[in-house]
């Protein structure tokens, strides 16, 4: 061989492998996203990396030349609907809203491309320029549903995502500014410089797009299953590891422990609601219940089921006397509430409140058993109460 070859390896071969491999990663994708968990992001990602392997792996075999034209329209489409669903796939699992003039403009590159540039008028060149242009809007688009952020976990995945497709745009447009004399796809011939820069960046893309998706669906499966960790099953609220762990991770980590009040919230002989009308209306109540405090939810605040009938209201940033305010408020509306149960009998029921305001440099878990205190005393003086720590 002579001079310094970068790549011996020939174009055809190189589709051919990359068609197997992409239809491998799609086929994945679609097992990953399909049955029970059912995730469109997948799909689309899975329908992106089947239609561009098959593809590729078309254009690796030969066909009569009367074959030529519906062979190139055929890939030149796969281009197009192929970046369409690796949107969609990005749109939907960054939850972004679908911009459809962009899809059609996705598709209509290649179609105008193939038509004007391989039937009205043969000329490879402004081919080539038509569908790279496409590819490169593409790829603009690619990394703008990529800067969005998302919850930390995937946001990481999403920026590295990012970087990759800026670099990719980056060499791309490199690469086709200097091949724009040549033969794109068709051309036989041995790779030169461009090229050979191009067909490895190409497939280190694709591959790192590959990892990069089938990352965020095993974050997000991650990150949902520690969702579910967190939260109660019945009433959606934190649960007491979902509490501990927002109090040492949360954001709220930082605030000046001394503006932090605690409401320890239990219902009252809940026990006899279960007896008299059964476990359901009594996981019925808990419900209504819950439903009540999500309506004083706020980013201030953190709402959560400690266990049984015990929930715990958490305030940042408030007084004593507005954290006592808000348990009054809290506890007239449960007074006057009343849960339809399915036998259609009405009951109603009523809360006690234990509230604390923590002191400087106070930990939380002295701040529960405080604002416990305070609870038990208001279940001594007969129930249907608020009781301030402080005034105990
Ligand atoms: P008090 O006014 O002193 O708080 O009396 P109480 O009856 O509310 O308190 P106690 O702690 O004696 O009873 C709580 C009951 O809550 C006992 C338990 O069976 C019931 N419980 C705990 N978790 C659930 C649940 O998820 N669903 C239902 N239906 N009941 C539950
Ligand atoms: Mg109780
Ligand atoms: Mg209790």
């Amino acid at each position: 061989m002579n001079g310094i070859s970068i790549l011996t390896v020939d174009i055809v071969t190189m589709a051919f492998t990359r068609g197997i491999m992409q239809m491998m990663l799609g086929g994945l994708l679609l097992y990953l996203g399909s049955g029970r968990l059912n995730d469109r992001a997948a799909i689309w990602w899975a329908l992106g990396f089947l239609l561009n392997g098959v593809s590729l792996f078309a254009f690796s075999f030969d066909v009569p030349v009367a074959w030529e034209l519906f062979r190139n329209t055929l890939n030149h489409l796969a281009i197009g609907f192929s970046s369409v669903f690796f949107l969609m796939g990005f749109w939907q699992f960054g939850q972004q809203s679908i911009k459809p003039w962009l899809l059609v403009l996705l598709i209509v590159f290649p179609a105008i491309s193939i038509v004007a540039w391989e039937v009205l008028w043969p000329n490879a060149r402004f081919r080539v320029l038509t569908t790279a242009s496409g590819q490169v809007v593409y790829l603009l688009a690619l990394q703008h549903a990529l800067a969005s952020p998302l919850r930390t976990e995937l946001a990481r995945i999403f920026r590295r995502l990012r970087y990759a497709v800026i670099i990719y745009l980056v060499i791309f447009i490199w690469s086709y500014a200097g091949l724009i004399e040549i033969l794109p796809t068709t051309a036989r011939q041995s790779l030169d410089y461009h090229r050979s820069i191009f067909t490895i960046a190409s497939l280190l893309f694709m591959l790192t797009l590959a990892v990069g998706c089938l990352a965020l669906k095993f974050a997000s499966l991650a990150a949902r299953n520690s969702d579910l960790a967190m939260r109660d099953w019945l009433t959606g609220l934190l649960n007491r590891r979902g509490f501990f762990n927002q109090i040492e991770s949360g954001n709220q980590a930082n605030k000046d422990s001394s503006s932090i009040s605690l409401l320890a919230i239990d219902i009252d002989h809940f026990k006899k609601i279960n007896d008299l009308e059964g476990h359901a209306a009594g996981d019925l109540v808990l419900k209504r219940f819950a439903a009540l405090l999500k309506t004083f939810d706020n980013d201030n605040r953190l709402i959560a089921r400690m266990g049984g009938e015990e929930f715990l209201v958490t305030l940042y940033d408030s007084s004593e006397a507005e954290a006592l305010a808000l348990a009054e408020d809290i506890r007239r509306q449960v007074e006057q509430s009343k849960v339809l149960l399915s036998n259609q009998k009405t009951i109603q029921f009523t809360i006690s409140i234990g509230v604390y305001q923590l002191g400087q440099h106070e930990k939380i878990e002295q701040g529960l058993t405080q604002a416990d205190e305070a609870l038990y005393k208001a279940k001594r003086q007969g129930r249907n109460q608020v009781v301030l720590a402080s005034n105990i």
